[in-house]
């Protein structure tokens, strides 16, 4: 046994240690990756259910490192948060974004909007909404076509703080959604003061929606909720027929998952646009 706790002990530094090493590989490639374009953004559509119309598109970051390949954002988004790295990384996600929109706007595309994922650490900068207010100016963007997603258990994190920017970003015109909606504990009492346009339903509500009824009853209060409050509400992570069509029959009007399009390179995005345009 005592040779056995050995072997374990080493087994578990050694693992350890890869896992460090991994973190720092990936911590020291982060702060190079801006300078070296090695990030992109996806594309993913949100589709209006009565119309079959792209609504909006949501920015997604890609990170191609040369020797590490695509690095997904749950693996280096925690790391650049910690780091601080999130901070240019998040502008420059904000810029390309309105670059890209005003791209298309040039193209004839006038009804699309664009959501923008913001850390929380983006959000406790002093000069967050100043940032974004810089950003609007400089591309032209109109800023209803801009909306800025903020996850709820960040905006609970510090509810007061999140009020006030929320507050800030409103009077810039942006729209604001808050993300993976029913997993960050809002009391009714917040959601209240909250200048927020979109609830997004977190698309672990929306997996198993069909088969668990916990699930279904949590997905039709919250879209319950949001019309009682005269908000919109969508949902992510849709990937099958069923899904939709129980989202559709309790009134969820907006959809987002791999059963319309998965995230694409603005790109490869055009040819979905113009099939849709079709519709
Ligand atoms: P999120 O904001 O909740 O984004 C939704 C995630 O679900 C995306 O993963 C998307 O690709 C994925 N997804 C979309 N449709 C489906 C579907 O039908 N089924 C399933 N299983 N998944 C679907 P992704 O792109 O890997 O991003 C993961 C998370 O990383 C995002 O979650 C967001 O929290 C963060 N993230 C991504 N881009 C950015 C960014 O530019 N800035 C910040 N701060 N965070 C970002
Ligand atoms: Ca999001
Ligand atoms: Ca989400
Ligand atoms: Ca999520």
């Amino acid at each position: 046994a005592k040779e056995m706790g050995g072997n374990n002990y080493q087994f578990y530094t050694a693992a350890m240690n890869e896992r460090l090493g991994e973190r720092m590989l990936i911590e020291n490639a982060l702060r190079t990756a801006l300078e070296r374009r090695e990030f992109v953004l996806h594309y993913q559509p949100q589709v209006d259910i009565a119309s079959g119309r792209i609504v909006g598109l949501e920015a997604l970051i890609r990170w191609q490192h040369p020797e590490l390949g695509m690095v997904a954002p749950n693996r280096f988004i925690p790391l650049a948060e910690e780091t601080g790295l999130i901070l240019p990384v998040g502008a420059w996600v904000l810029r390309t974004a309105c670059e890209q929109l005003m791209a298309w706007r040039a193209d004839g595309r006038r009804d699309l909007r664009v959501a923008v994922n913001v850390s929380a650490r983006q959000m406790a900068e002093q000069d967050f909404v100043q940032s974004v207010a810089d950003v609007l100016a400089a591309t032209g963007v109109p800023p209803h076509c801009i909306e800025l997603e903020l996850t709820e258990s960040q905006v609970m994190s510090d509810v007061e703080h999140a009020i006030a920017v929320m507050h800030e970003l409103k009077k810039l015109g942006v729209q604001l959604a808050i993300d993976d909606f029913g997993t960050g504990y809002s009391s009714l009492a917040h959601l209240k003061r909250f200048e927020v346009d979109v609830l997004k339903i977190d698309q672990t509500f929306v997996r198993d929606l069909t088969v668990d009824p916990d699930d279904a009853a949590i997905v039709t209060t919250i879209i319950a909720l949001a019309a009682n409050l005269g908000l919109e509400v969508i949902s992510e992570g849709v990937e099958t027929r069923e899904q939709l069509a129980f989202l559709r029959q309790h009134g969820c009007q907006q959809m987002q998952g791999y059963y319309f399009s998965r995230p694409l390179p603005a790109a490869a995005l055009e040819a979905v646009l113009r099939d849709n345009d079709g519709l």
